[in-house]
């Protein structure tokens, strides 16, 4: 397939102008500087780029949209969000997935960093035409079901082929529901099958805390939950410090890490990965948020995230970019780009978010008019923009219609 473009951003280079990219079995072959005609497609009115990279969501969490306000206790909120999430029935919750995605499709996302807490909805999520990786979720503060949660994980591991675009990674929840037992279990079978590994790290205070002085909010959240383990004893370490005593933090894909000024040569070493996730970071209103600056200044892959509607107003990933550039000031359009392109391919481990010979053919394009003469990098951040105008995954258009159910 020859495509005939205005711009086109490689995000591993100069943006190229009045060129051609030619695809061929989902693959990009070339990118020329100059067209030669007989175009299957002309976007000769388009900018392209790679595909957006969701690296954090919890697709499955779309249904209680608008349902939770955002609250002073994170424990409150989590106190929330449990029962309305055991609440909702298949029917709803499917529906849901379905319309996320839709949202996510029409902003651009090509790919996903999706956390799966019901095995169930592997087949759901999988279907739904992303390259994903879809992170198996485990929660257990109880240390005597750490064994067992393991085995049923590995289990998925072993059985599981979702489909050829998603390939499974781990994902204990946080330090303070996840047990320091389950999470060696954990660091050991990521190993054992390559998976990535994913983990909720240094969102808030009382997670700091619950690791140095001990946090009653948390503590007596997991009491009431029946998951506390009376032998826990508070590590008096950082969150990251305490990754890397269970052998957890090398390759870690670290999401939120608001409070981690103390860990930033931690992360360095074990090549951590941070997801910021700009609008759930907005919604929770964090005083504190991770310092992308620094972490981009260090060479930390920084990738970009909506986490899930029970603490975000949208999954549109045009907004996610715009949030970025309001609460990112000191870093510039180009760099926010990148996070949302070759840093969450990079941070995930898949062969898209840059344009080039031999990459995944994952790109979108938006219309542009006729005297726009740059920067290019701002054209995605445009204030009207609520939808790409180009979109194909793997080589291929979206085949999944509106509202459709997957089989
Ligand atoms: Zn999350």
């Amino acid at each position: 397939m020859k495509i005939k473009f205005r711009a086109l951003l490689t995000m591993c280079g100069d943006p190229v102008e009045n060129g051609e990219l030619i695809i061929d079995a989902g693959n990009i072959v070339e990118i020329a500087t100059t067209q030669s005609g007989n175009y299957d497609a002309d976007l000769s009115d388009c900018l392209l780029m790679p595909g957006f990279i969701n690296a954090h969501s919890h697709i499955s969490l779309t249904a209680l949209e608008k349902k939770l306000s955002p609250s002073d206790s994170f424990a409150d909120w989590i106190r929330a969000l449990i029962p309305l999430n055991s609440d909702l029935d298949d029917e709803s919750r499917i529906r849901a997935i379905c319309s996320g995605a839709e949202v996510m499709r029409r902003s651009g996302v090509t790919a996903l960093g999706d956390y799966v807490a019901e095995p169930e909805l592997l087949p759901v999520i999988g279907a739904l035409g992303f390259r994903s990786v879809l992170f198996l979720e485990a929660i257990g503060f109880l240390s005597e079901k750490a064994t067992t949660i393991r085995n049923n994980l590995e289990e998925i591991l072993k059985r599981e082929c979702v489909s050829p675009l998603c390939q499974l990674g781990l994902a204990p929840h946080a330090p303070y529901s996840v047990s320091p037992d389950l999470f060696r279990h954990l660091a050991l079978l990521a190993e054992k099958y390559h998976c990535p590994l994913s983990c909720h790290v240094a969102e808030t205070k009382e997670e700091s805390r619950f690791l140095v002085i001990g946090d009653n909010s948390l503590e007596e959240l997991l009491k009431e939950r029946s998951a506390w383990d009376s032998r826990w004893q508070a590590p008096y370490k950082t969150p990251m410090q305490y990754l890397a005593s269970l052998g957890i933090l090398h390759r870690l894909i670290a999401v939120h890490c608001n409070f981690i000024s103390d860990d930033l040569d931690i992360m360095e070493e074990n090549n951590v990965s941070a997801v910021f996730c700009p609008q759930s970071t907005e919604w929770f209103g964090r005083t504190q948020l991770m310092p992308v600056r620094t972490l981009l200044d260090r060479g930390v892959t920084v990738a970009l995230g909506t986490d899930s509607l029970a603490s975000s107003n949208s999954l549109n990933f045009l907004d996610e970019l715009r949030m970025a550039d309001k609460l990112l000031p000191d870093v510039s359009r180009k760099e926010i780009l990148a996070m949302a392109t070759c840093k969450g391919a990079e941070a995930l481990g898949l062969q898209c978010g840059t344009l080039a010979s031999g990459q995944k053919a994952d790109l979108i394009g938006f219309r542009v008019s006729p005297s726009y003469s740059g920067p290019w990098w701002d054209v995605p951040f445009e204030p009207h923009r609520r939808e790409v105008d180009f979109y194909r995954v793997d080589g291929k258009p979206d085949t999944l219609s509106p509202g459709q159910l997957p089989d």
